[in-house]
């Protein structure tokens, strides 16, 4: 087999059993990777209602066929399992180097079920692995946990998946992190490693995944490393990372604040790229064979003093901490990305979290003294940071917080759910749907809740979609449309977007992100060359096809209904700040758009897959008779 390793790596923790199965070549070229290989799994081997975080959750860690290629972007894995904070299917996607150095050890996937006893991680070196005991590191930060590892294994290269105290406390939205500042954020995927007592997993491979024409991998990284800097926007990520997004989506009105009442932040300049740029910025950096090192490090002062081993913060957590916060101090940001980090918690979560509370605070519905005293009002910087802490082990309000806002409303009552802002328990990114419909139309549609990188943004279609004529769109499509023309074009757009989370490739290096340099015509050829395949992009697109069928089965079959098909009622107010103010999504429309979604995908009027959408995708095995 060319491109994977053909082995996947089966660990029972309760058993403290593992075993290495060879899938048929069929399976490989019909999931392709990443989510697919997780659907799979959690359809075919779960019994429905299983909880979360209980000993029959099944976590899979995945790659992609070229996974490892020495190619921008080929370095991402997924992790899936059943979330805890959405109860239907739960997936989170990192780059950095744990996917490339899983397959030099010799495996495409591991999936892991059962809870052990006691503390553990794996340790997987050149297709052997072991379950070692991890009772010495339960407890650390994930700082720390790295170096006891990379002590233990007297190797500084080992690269390590691991949780912090969040996922051992089993917040829900705790996350995964490998060296230290790439991230599996969403989805709570953190708690059910630390369900399972699954510390960490420490890989080190020195194979080489064997290519079919490995010439024409060299020839595509030497296109890519002589053409990225042709494109200003990659340059312009090069420099400032994903936090230059903050001035221009600001301009936009568009820079969600105040909890998403407002999309305009007045000290905007204060929290950009541009100040991080030049002020705490000490290195930027970047995943395995990425010359274009998207990733900051940051050295802020006291009194939030951070250690740059811990990266710096991106978009989605500027606007999480500062903005919705309306914290105008970079410095608490950075602090508060390195709490995250080092706790192990989803930064988009916790910054949604605390907005919430201070908008119940505001509100009066919570009060100081449920909150221990905390003055937890918008802008104070210091009551964010602290309630960071609170959060990961579960203190005071933190215990409540750590539910993720769905479930912490309701446990509040008093009418708090106005102030959740989350799709089907997930917290909401930083991309404001008044002015991106699309995203919107996705974000209530997304298997996995609220999720951005899923999302046809809808600013970068309106004039012009030469770059995306291969996916077979055609036409250019107003920017603020809600209309069946906008609902075609997020569909074929997630087509894209969830096949380039199959092949786990970073959506920075292809178009038609922004900052895209690779086209939509060399990914099949870049596959070919890897697995001596003759794929087109039309077989490629199917298995996204596949991916959005499956997880819809999932979560209908976890008790998901099409009543979550939605966004909250936030939206469907007018914004109240900015160039945008006055922009509403309209109900009525958005839920045309989902019927009509619904329709073009071969789906009943309730949202469920017919049986000749199934049969038309192969997933006959998953009919229900
Ligand atoms: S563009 Fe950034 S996120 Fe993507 S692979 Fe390169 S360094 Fe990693």
């Amino acid at each position: 087999m060319y491109g994977f390793n053909g082995k996947i790596l089966r660990v029972d923790l309760s058993k403290h059993e593992y075993t290495v199965v060879e899938p048929v070549a069929d399976f490989y070229r019909k999931y392709l990777g990443g989510r697919n290989f997780g659907l799979y799994f959690l359809l075919k081997e779960t019994e429905p209602g299983f909880e979360p975080l209980g000993p029959d959750n099944i976590l899979v860690f995945s790659t992609g066929p070229a996974t490892g290629a020495p190619l921008a972007g080929f370095s991402r894995h997924s992790v899936v399992a059943k979330s805890p904070l959405t109860g239907g299917f739960g997936e989170a996607e990192a780059g950095g180097f744990f996917a490339p150095e899983l397959r030099f050890a010799g495996f495409d996937a591991i999936v892991i079920k059962g809870t052990s006893p006691n503390p553990v991680y794996l340790w997987i070196q050149d297709g052997k692995t072991e379950i070692r005991d991890a009772s010495n590191i339960w407890g650390l930060k994930t700082k720390e946990t790295q170096e006891a590892i990379r002590e233990e294994a007297g190797d500084p290269l080992v690269r390590i998946a691991l949780i912090g105290p969040a996922g051992e406390n089993q917040v829900k939205y705790a996350c995964i992190i490998n060296e230290l500042h790439y991230v599996n954020g969403r989805s709570g995927l953190g708690a059910v490693m630390g369900s399972k007592k699954l510390k960490a997993i420490a890989v080190r491979g020195h194979g080489k995944p064997q290519y079919k024409s490995p010439q024409k991998i060299r020839g595509f990284a030497k296109w890519f490393s002589e053409n990225w800097k042709k494109n200003s926007s990659t340059v312009f990520r090069s420099k400032y990372g994903t936090a230059g997004s903050v001035l221009p989506l600001n301009q936009d009105g568009l820079l969600p604040t105040r909890n998403f009442i407002k999309g305009t932040f007045e000290y905007a300049e204060q929290i950009s790229g541009e100040k991080i740029h030049d002020t705490i910025l000490v290195n930027t950096h970047g995943c395995y064979a990425c010359p274009i090192r998207c990733k900051l490090s940051v050295k802020a002062e006291n009194p939030y003093e951070t250690d740059p081993i811990y990266g710096g913060p991106e978009y989605e957590t500027i606007g999480a901490f500062g903005s919705l916060c309306e914290v105008d101090n970079i410095n608490a940001i950075s602090y508060a990305n390195q709490q995250c980090n080092a706790y192990g918690l989803d930064t988009i979560s916790t910054g949604c979290c605390i907005a919430f509370a201070m908008e119940c605070i505001e509100e009066n519905i919570l009060t100081t003294k449920e909150t221990n005293g905390l003055n937890i009002r918008f802008g104070n910087a210091d009551a964010m940071v602290k309630l960071v802490e609170m959060i990961a082990y579960r203190k005071g309000i933190g215990d409540l917080l750590a539910e993720g806002v769905r479930k912490a409303a309701e446990k509040i009552g008093k009418n708090a759910e106005q102030f959740a802002i989350h799709v089907k328990g997930k917290e909401l990114p930083m991309h404001e749907p008044r002015g991106k419909p699309g995203v919107g139309v996705e974000y209530a549609l997304s298997a996995s809740g609220a999720d951005h990188m899923q999302a046809a943004h809808d600013p970068a279609f309106k004039t012009s979609v030469e770059k995306v004529n291969p996916l077979g769109i055609l036409e250019p499509v107003d920017r603020l449309s809600l209309g069946d023309e906008k609902v075609r074009l997020v569909k074929y757009l997630e087509r894209w977007w969830l096949l380039l989370d199959i092949l786990d490739v970073c959506k920075f290096t292809i178009l038609p992100h922004g900052c895209g340099v690779f086209t939509i015509n060399q990914i099949p050829e870049i596959i070919n060359a890897a697995t001596g395949w003759d794929t087109s992009l039309q077989e490629l697109l199917l298995a996204a096809d596949r991916s959005i069928n499956m997880a819809r089965l999932f979560n209908q079959r976890e008790g998901l209904t099409e009543k979550e098909d939605t966004l909250p009622a936030r939206f469907f107010k007018p914004l109240q700040t900015g160039p945008r103010k006055g922009s509403k999504i309209k109900e009525n429309q958005l839920k045309k758009a989902v019927k009509k979604y619904y329709q073009i995908s071969g789906w009943t009027p309730q949202g469920k897959p017919e049986k000749t959408t199934l049969h038309k995708l192969y997933l006959d095995e998953f009919i229900e008779t």
